[in-house]
């Protein structure tokens, strides 16, 4: 049995700092024929199977585009707020 309980002093902190996505390359495919490339093109999405693996080849802040590898340990210069106290 799980309680799910929110805690107000870690949102505090995530939000305090970087909020980090993955840059990564998508195979869709060769040649011309291929129908993930065209929808990939036409709708600038593609929908992964699940359970599919990709490879991120780096990892930044969104809002302030700060590498992970460098500044994972500071805030994020974009989303800092007053701190309360
Ligand atoms: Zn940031």
């Amino acid at each position: 049995m799980q309680a799910q309980r929110s805690r107000p002093a870690q949102v505090r902190r995530v939000m305090a700092g970087h909020r980090w996505v993955g840059a990564a390359l998508v195979e869709l495919g060769l040649g011309a024929n291929d129908r993930r490339a065209e929808h990939a093109a036409r709708t600038g999405r593609h929908v992964f199977s699940p359970g599919t693996r990709i490879d991120v080849l780096e990892v930044y802040c969104a809002d302030c585009r700060a590498p992970y590898t460098t500044s994972a340990d500071e805030p994020c210069p974009k989303r800092a707020s007053s701190r309360a106290g």
